[in-house]
């Protein structure tokens, strides 16, 4: 059978699996065979290793083995089959809630039984609640599958390991039967056992495998299967970069007409990394395909006047620019910022948000749809309002790890003229290391902000218990009465929104109290749209010194003259979330400070953390430490594709191997096209949507 055809055999076509079954299966995202044999183990359990009744404690998941000595069901509250062992060190006892007559007929006193499960501490003893058992009536000559590792699958309600592993076997059955054809070019890798090899030593370990290669993932199977995954991941981004290539924009080269002005205008010169980046966003704007690039700068490197640039661009073209950012807070700073740069120029800015209603939205539409407006800033609600463009040439999004894969193609779809597609800047403050950025970004291109605007002096962060939090009020007086302002982030992780306002009302009571002298301002998620605006705005001039947040304020808020910041709980935020609240500081000439407050004790990944922030100002050594502190997935957050998602890959643990993969990528492309397609394929079936997109 052809690699292509089996990929796309449908589950049911399997034994023993009915529409019920089915419907399980797709619950795992497994729709076919091949779904189902790429449906990992999560871990082993090692069964064959038997632990002395005696030496057993509570916790541990282990096999025991002895003479069965009693077997009772008690028929009291519930029905219960109670099997007690011997093995001459001590006593235990299996206990079975689900049993049928076959069962505790079969456990007949004096024949041996081997049983598996987690050990509890009963009233008399140790005790295994539903374990898997083994009656060992014949002496045993041949190893069983017992004695090899058992692998442990995520599952869904309903679907137990067993029928999982016995499914599993039987696709491994067929995968035999009909053996795929080999899609990678293995004389760059010869070490690599062919796939079916390798999915057979994962599903189903010889009994003689090395448990702790496989542990840690280094097993040439494991490695076949990542460098797979890789792969195939990295060619899907290569792919949507060369779909897109074939897709039309319009060419805008810049005349200079606002871009002059603009910078004669402008408060200040921008530094050599934001001119660079405008114009490697230049150069892609003239392309007659669509611009795809990511700008990436640390919090305060001044993104948004790249932004800024980058619109003027397009506007000079007459085109209509779409800025879109995650929070409202931000949307309307963005909003004063473009309307205080443009207007002067005589460009029409203008901002949508969910907020609108009746005839100001249905105006606003029309006169964004007709083209008078030809800057609009604002939220998601940009794309799932009825908001309908003129001709938009550049669509920005600011912040885009907080944004959906979807939630941005979307945007762009709506812009799109006929054959002809807006260009796309995106702008992010999360640095990643290189080789990670080459994997997780391999469909953009990458322009990097490293420089900070200048004058700035660094941050100074301390981290200190909330016991002294007396001390930390005088310190807000002494700044605030020397001019200064300051931020009191509040903060309640997995809480609700409503604690953590209530939170904050409490806290800003509390302050207000101490500081009677100070103006004390509370912005939170419950408040209404504009009374956000109007805090901001009187926070922003001086009308409000010390400002109480929730997370609220975590990303873009831009109030130079802010020069201290504490932030509650410290050590539960994540270290990226931190850099960000952090960032709302050091962007005026100002020293500014940082406090972390901790509630004592802290642990030692937590004390760990909290050394990194007082160490490094820099977002780039801060992710990287991050990321060996804590893993991937958490710095990117789940809305990135593909990275929840990965099967087997952990982009950490397999840093060292993504140049070598890339290396394949390249050259599958060039000399077995057809191959590249079909890896993708295999691994991310259900990705069409994004790279037709
Ligand atoms: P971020 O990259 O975090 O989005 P912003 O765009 O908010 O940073 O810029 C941070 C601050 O730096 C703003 O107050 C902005 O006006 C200022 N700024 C940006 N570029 C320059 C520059 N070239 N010189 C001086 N100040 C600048
Ligand atoms: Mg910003």
């Amino acid at each position: 059978m052809s690699t292509r055809l089996f990929n796309h055999l449908p589950i049911k076509s399997l034994n023993g699996v009915g529409l019920a079954l089915e419907a399980k299966l797709q619950k795992l995202g497994i729709n076919t065979v091949y779904d189902l044999l790429l449906h990992l183990p999560l871990r082993y359990e090692n069964r064959a290793i038997t632990a002395r009744i005696a030496d057993v404690y509570s916790g541990q998941t282990i096999s025991i083995e002895g003479h069965i000595t009693q077997r009772q069901i008690i028929t009291s509250k519930r029905r219960m089959l109670i099997c007690t062992i011997t093995d001459g060190t001590g006593v235990a006892a299996l206990r079975f809630m689900h049993f049928n007559a076959g069962m505790s007929q079969g456990m007949i006193p004096g024949n041996r039984i081997r049983a598996y499960g987690e050990i509890k501490q009963g009233k008399y003893g140790p005790e295994l609640i539903h374990p898997h058992y083994r009656l060992l009536s014949h002496p045993q000559t041949t190893p069983t599958d017992e004695d090899r590792l058992t692998p442990i699958y995520s599952t869904t309600d309903g679907l137990s390991q067993t029928v999982l592993r016995k499914l599993i076997q039987q696709a491994l059955q067929l995968l035999q039967q009909y053996p795929i054809d080999e899609i990678l070019p293995i004389p760059l890798c010869p070490w690599l056992p062919a796939i079916d090899a390798a999915l057979s030593t994962i599903h189903y370990p010889p009994t003689d495998i090395d448990p702790l290669l496989l542990e840690q993932y280094q097993h040439p199977a494991q490695q076949r299967l990542i460098i797979e995954e890789l792969l195939a991941y990295q060619l899907s981004m290569q792919f949507i970069r060369e779909d897109e290539r074939k897709l039309q924009a319009y060419p805008l080269n810049a005349t200079g007409r606002y871009m002059t002005p603009f910078l004669t205008q402008l408060a200040f010169t921008p530094t050599a990394a934001q001119q660079r980046v405008t114009k490697e966003i230049k150069l892609d704007m003239q392309q007659p395909y669509p611009m795809m690039r990511l700008v990436q700068g640390d919090v305060g490197s001044g993104k948004t006047l790249v932004a800024a640039m980058a619109a003027l661009l397009a506007l000079e073209n007459g085109k209509q620019v779409a800025l879109m950012a995650p929070t409202e807070i931000l949307a309307e700073q963005h909003y004063h910022n473009f309307k205080a740069w443009f207007e002067p120029l005589n460009i029409e800015v203008d901002w949508v948000s969910s907020r609108l209603q009746g005839k100001t939205k249905q105006a606003k539409f029309d006169a964004i749809a007709n083209g008078q407006i030809s800057m609009v800033i604002g939220t998601h609600a940009i794309f799932y309002e009825q908001v309908q463009f003129k001709q938009l040439g550049l669509v920005i999004i600011d912040e885009q790890h907080r944004f959906g894969v979807d939630q941005r193609l979307n945007l762009w779809e709506k812009g799109r003229d006929q054959q002809c597609y807006p260009h796309q800047l995106l702008m992010t403050a999360t640095p990643i290391p290189r080789t990670l950025a080459m994997t997780v970004y391999a469909h953009l291109a990458i322009s990097i902000i490293d420089e900070l605007p200048p004058g700035r002096t660094p941050i100074t962060t301390v981290v200190i218990p909330n016991t002294r939090r007396l001390e930390i009020i005088e310190r807000v007086k002494q700044v605030c009465l020397s001019g200064g302002q300051v931020y009191w982030v509040c903060t309640l992780v997995e809480e609700s929104e409503t604690f953590e306002a209530q939170d904050a009302e409490n806290l800003a009571t509390e302050l207000q109290h101490h500081l009677s002298s100070i103006q004390v301002g509370l912005i939170h998620g419950r408040m209404k749209a504009n009374e956000k605006q109007q805090i901001m705005l009187d926070f922003k001039q001086n009308q409000i010194q010390l400002l109480v947040a929730t997370t609220v304020i975590e990303v873009g808020v831009d109030v130079p003259n802010a020069n201290l910041m504490i932030i509650e709980n410290a050590e539960r935020l994540g270290l990226a979330q931190l850099h960000q609240l952090r960032g709302r500081v050091g962007r005026g000439s100002a020293v500014s400070n940082c406090v972390l407050l901790y509630q004592a004790p802290l642990s030692k990944t937590a004390q760990a953390r909290l050394k990194v922030m007082r160490e490094s100002n820099d977002g780039f050594i801060i992710a990287q430490k991050d990321m060996e502190i804590r893993g991937m997935g958490e710095i990117l957050g789940t809305k990135q594709i593909g990275i929840a998602d990965f099967k087997i890959v952990d982009l950490v643990r397999d840093q060292a191997i993504i140049e070598q993969v890339q290396q394949l990528a390249h050259y599958l492309i060039k000399h077995q096209p057809h191959h590249a397609r079909i890896l993708v394929d295999c691994w991310l079936p259900y990705r069409e949507k994004y790279i037709n997109a």
